[in-house]
């Protein structure tokens, strides 16, 4: 199996069609899932993986579709498979993930009480930097949702993944890559996505030729002739990247 990005869902946090904006990266047969919303296990259920195939995690910021997969994948790997899945995170996040949203369900289990690092060998990333099987990731802070930390990866200088967030052109510029996922919503305004015209406005032609958009609402084919016009259009569920 070659190394890839396998992407497990493409959904705005509303999509009744699309599953959250979660993807895979498998490098030597071993699985970091990137974010890990609510569908994750039907996601990975889709792609025909398993809650036991995942070896890392990486969390990008504490919003729902990004960490409330935590607790079914934190409680099926410690009770029914008896591992603890390594968990990548900014020291940032931990509080937010632990204390103000995972604790209320994960901290009291047959044995007593637990912490984030019963389910998980937490590993807090440091210089926005960490390795999975040899393929250096890069984290670098994007501009979602004022005073909360997100963090967008370039995985190996070959994969730029934006996870939430407006538009950041001062940080793609720092980063080499050959394809970028981009966060997307389809409204006109809103103060925590990028909306397609301010993508469109923020980006040089060469670096949206090399995007695709992600996170998108449920009408998206309304403008899926737009977007092929300007971007390599939007990603889907089941999309794979090999590099
Ligand atoms: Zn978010």
């Amino acid at each position: 199996m070659n190394n890839r990005l396998q992407i497990l869902g493409c959904g705005h946090s509303e999509s009744v069609y699309n599953l959250n904006n979660n993807a895979a990266l498998i490098v030597n047969n071993k699985l970091l899932l990137i974010d890990c919303g609510y569908t994750i296990k039907k996601a990975l259920f889709n792609q025909e993986l398993d809650v036991s195939d995942v070896d890392s995690i990486y969390i990008s910021h504490v919003h729902g579709d990004h960490v409330f997969g935590l607790e079914r994948i934190g409680y099926e790997c410690l009770f029914k498979y008896k591992y603890r899945p390594a968990l990548y995170i900014k020291e940032e996040l931990y509080k937010e993930l632990w204390d103000q949203t995972l604790k209320g369900s994960m901290s009291k289990i047959g044995e007593g009480e637990a912490t984030l690092e019963t389910f998980f060998d937490v590993k807090f990333i440091k210089n926005d930097s960490f390795k999975f099987q040899g393929i250096e990731i890069q984290t670098f802070a994007v501009k979602h949702t004022p005073n909360k930390p997100a963090y967008g990866i370039c995985i190996g200088n070959k994969i730029l993944y934006t996870t939430d967030t407006t538009p950041i052109p001062e940080q793609i510029k720092k980063h080499t890559f050959e394809v970028c996922f981009h966060d997307v919503t389809l409204s006109d305004y809103n103060p925590v996505h990028a909306t397609l015209d301010s993508i469109l406005i923020s980006y040089d032609k060469e670096t949206l030729e090399k995007m695709y958009l992600m996170s998108y609402e449920d009408n998206w084919l309304e403008f899926e002739e737009k977007v092929n016009k300007y971007f390599k259009g939007f990603v889907k569920e089941g999309d794979i990247f090999e590099f």
